[in-house]
């Protein structure tokens, strides 16, 4: 793993695309992923971002943006957001994990969220697949008190592992543990199937999810979810053969409409981006 400390010339990126009816600004603290390797770097649609790649192999570097760059642009991202009618809102992170292992040296989220206590935007989104968020947990639940702010956990399907996949970058169960922390202090959790994987038992799952203490569910189909409309993005990746061994029908969109309705049983319910954006039912 290649860790480059660089001097970025911004954190905040306007959105655009899939990203643009879920927030006004993306903010990604690092470039490339510590938990690249692991199981949701392999259909992780960023690693296809050549962009942000620039010819390297996807889980094999961290860009670290090192310098403060929040506080010296928040003023113009949020004045350019009022002016086209829109909140302020943030989603940490579109294209990296904020929490992932590289932010125990350097904290950069922790910098910025501490930036945001000062200078808040009107809305965060901040999203993990790490329970490591909870070493944040005090400042996110001040933030969280004064402004309009959810916590994605990403947690992919009720199974540690799939066969052919590398291990997750947390387990399962930590996942959900870090859920019930951050609920038990009233932050608003949202659980994120994305890709949406074969499940063992939905509906144990779900009545876990929901005693554990979440706020809603999102769940995204790799077909629609991987910016492409019909999941060819992913089709490039191992994931959907690894998929379909553990449960043919789980590579057809009519899987994620049957886990959706088994799902609206127990918790507000969004599907793909309407999700991410906050609407459920
Ligand atoms: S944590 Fe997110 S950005 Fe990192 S590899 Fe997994 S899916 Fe991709």
């Amino acid at each position: 793993m290649q860790i480059n400390p660089i001097q970025n010339k911004s954190i905040l990126t306007r959105t655009t695309g899939y990203l643009k009816s879920v927030c006004s600004h993306s903010l990604n603290p690092y470039s490339g992923c510590g938990f690249g390797n692991s199981s949701c770097g392999q259909g992780c649609y960023v690693r296809f971002n050549t962009w942000i790649t620039r010819g390297r192999e996807w889980g094999s570097f961290v860009d670290v943006k090192t310098n403060d760059l929040y506080s010296k642009t928040v003023d113009k991202e949020k004045s350019w957001a009022h002016k086209q009618s829109m909140p302020f809102s943030i989603f940490m992170s579109s294209s990296t994990d904020p929490w992932q292992p590289a932010e125990k040296k350097y904290r950069i989220t922790r910098k910025v969220l501490q930036a945001m206590r000062i200078t808040p935007p009107d809305e965060i989104i901040l999203q993990t697949h790490s329970s490591t968020i909870l070493e944040d947990a005090d400042l996110i639940d001040e933030l969280s008190r004064s402004r309009k702010l959810r916590v994605h956990i990403s947690i992919e399907g009720d199974r540690d592992r799939l066969p052919g996949l590398p291990p997750p970058p947390c387990s399962v169960d930590s996942r959900i543990r870090a859920l019930e922390q951050l609920s038990s202090r009233g932050v608003f959790t949202v659980i994120c199937l994305s890709p949406l994987h074969p499940l063992n038992d939905a509906e144990l799952f779900f009545r876990r999810l929901k005693s554990a203490g979440a706020s809603a569910v999102i769940i995204d189909h790799f077909i629609f979810g991987d910016g492409t409309s019909d999941g060819s993005r992913t089709q490039k990746t191992s994931l959907p053969a690894i998929m379909k061994n553990v449960m043919p029908e789980s590579i057809h969109l009519s899987y994620r409409d049957k886990v959706i309705d088994i799902a609206r049983n127990y918790l507000p319910t969004g599907v793909s981006a309407a999700g991410f954006a906050g609407n459920y039912s």
